[in-house]
């Protein structure tokens, strides 16, 4: 009989890789969908990447690498810290998995036991309460209100914390709302933090590149070193170098931490592929102008949504500090009708209303753990933004 484990129904697909199918499956269906739900940067892999892997798919390098990935790619990692952040990570504090999710997973794998409980703040990312749930982990939910930067604050941090707290998760720039922290507020939760050593925190830095505020986005690792070893800080090469299909992503953090991802890592895929850890290694080391180039055409894409989603009466944008999303504001239509007469109550059939009347797909933002929103991926061209916008508008003003 069909008898799927408990941890299995505790949890859903994620929601974001559900919303990507069914764009697929109406666009399949002939229906010309302006699709705002991709997660994924629309710029192909820069060539020099690519040439890196076929030199190692030629050399050979096409076997099993150590657990904790090749040595080369943990060098490469080390240097990033080091350079970005000041922090000296040796080779054993550093787990390399496949894509940044799975290294998250495995750390959460790795070190909650039942009822444990995870700090969560909202808008989250829609794979850490379920990653938590998956592990036998408690996920507990802070909303963190636009009125607040979307950002988590020392008072509500400290309202969280319970003995049975094992992690924060930060994420930063966030998705979906692109807030990320200043070093003083990093300084200001580092203090909260250092009142509970049982604590530790999970910073999730993968949009740490695309970054849109002058000077680079500070790390809890670096702003307070005595927290470095209580601070897993994770991140991958998939949103900086347009490599979200190579997967490789990594951790640097205690070694206590690091060698049980690696145990667990090593009975579950053994290693991650040989060869986009040699294509890794090469986008981490080489030249940065693919950097520079994509965050100046998001900057423009940014600058563009945020605009015209401003103009509509009945939204409202916070502009995002980095990553490739906006996370707009949509309580202001909720409760009005649509002209077929349905009211819309929630984010939820706004976002319904948008796909059905004017073939927009976003995201509902309760998806994130914040009603009242929706987020819009700028990873994709102007002109689909700026077509998407005008339907946008086009829904809320058919709305009464
Ligand atoms: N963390 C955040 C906040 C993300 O948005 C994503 C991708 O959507 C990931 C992690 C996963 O990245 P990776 O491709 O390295 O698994």
């Amino acid at each position: 009989t069909a008898a799927t484990a408990l941890r299995v129904q505790r949890i859903k697909p994620s929601p974001s890789t559900a919303a990507a199918q069914r764009v697929r499956e109406l666009k399949a269906q002939g229906l010309a969908i302006l699709d705002l739900t991709v997660g994924e940067p629309d710029f192909d892999t820069p060539e020099h990447v690519k040439a890196a892997a076929f030199e190692a798919i030629r050399r050979g390098d096409t076997k099993y690498t150590p657990v904790n990935g090749t040595p080369q790619l943990r060098a490469a990692i080390a240097q990033k810290l080091e350079q970005r952040h000041g922090l000296s990570y040796s080779a054993d504090r550093i787990a390399v998995g496949g894509g940044a999710k799975q290294v998250i997973f495995l750390a959460l794998m790795a070190s909650l036991d039942t009822g444990d409980e995870v700090i969560v703040p909202a808008p989250y990312w829609v794979s850490y309460p379920d990653m938590v749930l998956a592990n036998d982990g408690t996920p507990v939910v802070v909303p963190c209100p636009e009125a607040e930067g979307f950002k988590l604050t020392p008072r509500r941090l400290e309202s969280a914390i319970t003995d049975r707290t094992r992690w924060v998760i930060l994420n930063a720039p966030g998705n979906p709302t692109g807030a990320a922290y200043t070093a003083d507020e990093l300084r200001a939760l580092a203090d909260v933090l250092l009142a509970h050593p049982h604590v530790q925190v999970l910073t999730d830095e993968i949009y740490d590149e695309i970054w849109y505020e002058p000077g680079r986005v500070p790390s809890l690792a670096g702003v307070e070193p005595r927290l470095t070893e209580r601070v897993f800080l994770t991140n991958g090469v998939s949103k900086t170098y347009a490599m979200t299909g190579w997967r490789i992503g990594y951790g640097a953090g205690p070694a206590w931490l690091v060698a049980a991802v690696n145990t667990l890592q090593s009975q579950i895929s053994s290693c991650p592929s040989s060869i986009s850890q040699a294509a890794a290694a090469a986008a981490l080391t080489g030249d940065q102008d693919f950097v520079r180039d994509c965050v100046a055409v998001y900057r423009g894409r940014r600058d563009v949504t945020v605009k015209l989603v401003e103009d509509i009466p009945g939204l409202s944008c916070t502009p995002p500090s980095g990553g490739f999303y906006a996370f707009v504001n949509c309580t202001g239509v909720l409760g009005k009708a649509t002209p077929a007469g349905e009211v819309i109550g929630s984010d939820e059939d706004f976002a319904r209303y948008l796909l059905e009347s004017q073939q927009v797909a976003a995201i509902h933002g309760a998806a994130y753990g914040s009603p009242g929103y929706f987020r819009i991926s700028f990873a994709t061209s102007t002109d689909v933004l700026t077509e998407a916008c005008e339907r946008i508008g086009r829904a809320c003003a058919d709305l009464s």
